[in-house]
């Protein structure tokens, strides 16, 4: 073996096998480990302990409302595309206790949430995932007010990513310039071929990791089947999306008659939100015990397409799906730049997938390019 530790940005290859003790370094520097696992009919993140409980030879066809498991014809550990989850689950968690008031003998003692964060691996995250990530380090990180949960879950993160080289029905990750190679922010970037896995060093972390396991440099054979790879994934996305003066397309049509249409057919589910690996929008819930002591205030998802969302005084500002879909549609594509500078989609296929009705945002947004601006 020559030098036991990789530079930060080279490339070297290991046996497949031998995931498993990049895992097993991870776990004794502290990390909980979660990644995808075959559960509930989908591939699903969860606590894992090893490459065995990768769904491997598994992987997944996707289509407007559609999602279905399937044999691979090999032992491929990385195989399928996104599931119903993303990482958000643990980065920004659905329920999070902000603190808790108390009274006690007459007066009121508040405390603030001060438990450790736990320090995740993200086993397999995926190029638009790492976008994703990126995109909601802006939204919680970037500007004047942070979210203390969010950061010091993010900051302790070790992010073991994935290339695509298997893309979706649903994916248009290239329309939205987030893959399927991974850009900044891994630790370690791998990508699957037949034997090996060719893997990219992306910070001092991974340095020390990779310094624990037997590796070679990548042949130039194998960088050259890794390009080919993702090259390929490139030209089979399922989907595109034409991005051309978008926040314009749309700012410009805010009375189209595809709001219409489209309401005719949105069920006001929230799904769309839910999967979205970018979407942020939240409520705060008071809760009290059954003494009526104690009340814990906590943090949990909410969705732009939840009617109560909507209502500030004097009532409902979006009282109509029409309203809600478009306000959720201009902001993805549109406004959100405006906030934070960048679009709010990585194209990561979910929200067409796991949509009941099978509402597919890239048909929502050329139809609208397609009849014109309204006069
Ligand atoms: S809007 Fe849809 S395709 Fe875009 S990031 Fe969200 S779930 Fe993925
Ligand atoms: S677009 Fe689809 S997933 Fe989103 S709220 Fe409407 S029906 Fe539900």
């Amino acid at each position: 073996m020559p030098d036991l530790t990789p530079n930060i940005g080279a490339h070297v290859s290991i046996e497949k096998s031998s995931l498993q003790q990049v895992l097993d370094v991870l776990k004794t520097m502290g990390y909980s480990l979660v990644g995808p696992t075959l559960g509930e009919g989908a591939i699903v993140y969860d606590d894992i302990d090893g490459i065995d409980d990768l769904p491997r030879g598994w992987t997944d066809r996707q289509d407007a409302a559609t999602y279905q498991l399937q044999k691979r014809g090999d032992d491929s550990y990385f195989g399928y595309v996104v599931g119903p989850q993303s990482w958000k689950k643990y980065l920004y968690p659905p329920s999070y206790r902000l603190g808790t008031v108390e009274r006690k003998n007459g007066s009121y003692s508040s405390t603030p949430n001060d438990e450790e964060a736990p320090r995740y691996a993200l086993i397999g995250v995926r190029a638009c995932e790492l976008k994703a990530i990126t995109i909601q380090d802006n939204v919680f990180l970037g500007g004047d007010y942070q979210a203390p949960c969010y950061k010091s879950r993010r900051q302790s993160a070790f992010v073991l990513a994935v290339n695509c080289t298997e893309p979706g029905g649903t994916c248009f990750c290239t329309s939205m310039d987030a893959g399927p190679q991974v850009g900044p922010g891994f630790d370690l970037a791998l990508t699957e071929l037949d034997d090996v896995f060719v893997v990219e060093i992306g910070s001092d972390i991974a340095r020390h990791v990779m310094s624990e396991i037997p590796w070679q440099p990548s042949g130039a054979f194998e960088l050259q089947a890794a390009r080919r790879a993702i090259a390929s994934a490139e030209t089979r996305m399922g989907r595109q999306l034409d991005t051309s003066d978008l926040p314009d397309l749309l700012y410009n049509n805010l009375d189209h008659p595809r709001w219409d249409d489209v309401a005719q057919r949105c069920l006001s589910c929230t799904n769309c939100t839910l999967v979205c690996p970018t979407c942020f929008c939240s409520d705060v819930l008071e809760i009290s015990d059954l003494t009526g002591q104690k009340v814990d205030r906590v943090r949990v998802w909410d969705s732009c397409f939840s009617l109560e969302f909507s209502h500030v005084h004097g009532g409902n500002i979006r009282p109509a799906t029409r309203s809600r879909y478009r306000q959720w549609l201009t902001h993805k594509f549109a406004s959100w730049i405006d906030q934070f500078g960048s679009s709010g989609c990585v194209g990561c296929g979910r929200c067409i997938t796991w949509c009941p009705v099978g509402i597919d945002v890239t048909e929502e947004v050329a139809a609208i390019r397609m009849e014109g601006p309204q006069q």
